[in-house]
């Protein structure tokens, strides 16, 4: 009877992660989906505390459960608490930090359950696979953090560090394995293999330019994924190795698409060539010949007000400045004046995928407002106004007419196919590839210099007294 009622948790946990992530997957259902996960766990987490000692016949101290739910009440309130104050531009080192928390966990159920297992090979398997892609996603997460909170800068690399990392990751798959099938007894082993993979972690997302962080993010995600997933077997938990089955893929077709929208093969991604690219832009250096033409908020505000319309493309910038409210503001007071007005999305703007449409959310923009790059793109042409908030890379015609720029191939928005553009940013500096960007000087473009927050307000009290 109570197996009966812990799989029905377990199984009713695991609905809960598929039907959570599949809502994940629509601004406007992903609150929810997000609860329906969350409950989920909850159910697995009582399940595994209450009724799984009472099958496996073990006695559980009370001191042990009140161990237990204090650790549970500590990290609750942390992550509630870290959770609600982060601001939207750290969200990606926020991730990375949680992301980093699971692969530990996976490395240390590794450590704890070695000697338990000594002589089954195929739970040894289980216990070495865990112990290592949850440790290096660990100390790699812990490294990832530290670079996008900007404590770790410039990119490290060692000399030769492409084969160094390849020398170790074979060590380590070697040693796993001599571990594995010598049925070794003691625990010596299980640390040092511990020790070569938290150092792989770190020698492997060290080279990696900060430009590149959120793509080793995700995939470090999917190796969290796959760790907790190994757990699963080793307990032959149905709740852990789903949830750790979903992580896993997620993450990994997150990479994919991810390294598709930036234009870097797997390959790149995996080798440790990360970032190369946008070392290569800040020495590409070509210069753009051209005028710059420059809009005061008056010169924006005719323009928007007498379009039919508008596509506003949000950027990284628009995060900065934490401009989407009056963005919002703006989009409205267009929309009054019967102005069409639609959010072109690129898939990687800002810092980390869904960044804009986490950020236009806050703002409570419509939804349907929202339009994918691939859907959107064709619309440019017949656009009387493109605003361009923040947004730099993700609208450089380079990636189309440079075969010598970084970001060649890279899909874009293509806003120089409107009849008029208007870029708001601080100044004529590079986005995050270190590029610059002809669309500046064409002369369809206005620029509309400063912080987007500010530029925005003034655009918007223009619009106010206009007809
Ligand atoms: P970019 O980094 O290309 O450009 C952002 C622009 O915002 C800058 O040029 C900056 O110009 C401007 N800016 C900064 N602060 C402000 C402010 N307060 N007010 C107004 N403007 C401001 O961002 P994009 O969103 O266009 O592109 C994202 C880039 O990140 C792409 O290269 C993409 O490949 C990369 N990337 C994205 C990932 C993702 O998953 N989303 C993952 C990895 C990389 P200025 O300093 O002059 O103000």
């Amino acid at each position: 009877m109570e197996k009966a009622i812990l799989d029905l948790l377990y199984l009713l946990a695991s609905v809960g992660f598929i039907v959570g992530l599949k809502m994940l997957g629509s601004p406007k259902t992903a609150r929810k989906g997000n609860l329906y996960a969350a409950f989920g766990m909850t159910l697995a987490i009582l399940g595994t505390i209450f009724i799984y000692p009472r099958i496996a016949h073990i006695d559980v101290p009370g001191f042990v459960y009140g161990m237990i739910f204090t650790a549970i009440l500590i990290g609750t309130v942390l992550g509630w608490g870290i959770a609600k104050k982060v601001e939207m531009t750290k969200m990606p080192e926020l991730v990375s930090f949680f992301n980093g928390m699971g692969g530990a966990t996976a490395g240390l159920i590794g450590l704890m359950e070695f000697s338990h297992n000594v002589g089954h090979a195929s739970k040894m398997f289980m216990i070495v696979a865990g112990l290592v892609i949850g440790s290096i996603s660990f100390s790699g997460s812990m490294i990832a953090w530290g670079k996008l909170s900007g404590k770790l800068r410039k990119p490290v690399r060692l000399p030769k560090y492409n084969i160094i990392n390849t020398l170790l990751a074979i060590i380590l798959v070697g040693f796993g394995a001599y571990i594995i099938i010598s049925g070794v007894n003691n625990p010596v082993y299980i640390y040092i293999l511990f020790t070569l993979a938290l150092i792989y972690g770190v020698l492997f997302v060290l080279p990696i330019g900060g430009a590149d962080m959120p793509v080793v993010i995700s995939l470090l995600n999917s190796f969290t994924g796959l760790a907790a997933a190994f757990g699963g077997f080793l307990y032959d938990n149905m709740a852990m190795l789903t949830g750790g089955i979903l992580v896993g893929s997620a993450g990994t077709i997150l990479t994919l698409a991810m390294t598709k929208a930036m234009n870097r093969s797997l390959s790149a991604v995996i080798f440790g060539a990360f970032g190369e690219g946008s070392q290569a832009a800040d020495d590409s250096g070509s210069k753009i010949q051209g005028n710059v033409k420059e809009a005061g908020p008056s010169d924006a505000a005719i323009l928007l007000n007498y379009a039919n319309k508008v596509i506003i493309v949000p950027g990284y910038g628009l995060a900065v400045a934490q401009a989407q409210h009056v963005l919002h503001e703006l989009e409205e007071l267009l929309e009054k004046k019967g102005i069409d007005v639609k959010y072109a999305i690129h898939p990687v703007a800002g810092r980390m995928p869904g960044h804009m449409n986490v950020l236009l959310a806050e703002a409570n923009v419509d939804y349907d407002k929202l339009v994918d790059m691939d859907d959107i793109n064709n619309e440019f042409p017949n656009t009387d106004v493109v605003l361009v908030v923040g947004a730099n890379d993700v609208v450089n015609p380079a990636a189309h007419n440079d075969p010598n720029s970084p970001i060649y191939g890279m899909p874009i928005l293509d806003v120089e196919n409107a009849k008029n553009i208007i870029v708001n940013k601080r100044s004529m500096k590079p986005g995050y590839a270190g590029i610059e960007n002809e669309l500046f000087y064409n002369p369809k473009t206005s620029m509309l210099f400063g912080d987007a927050k500010s530029a925005l307000t003034k655009v918007v009290q223009e619009l106010k007294g206009m007809n």
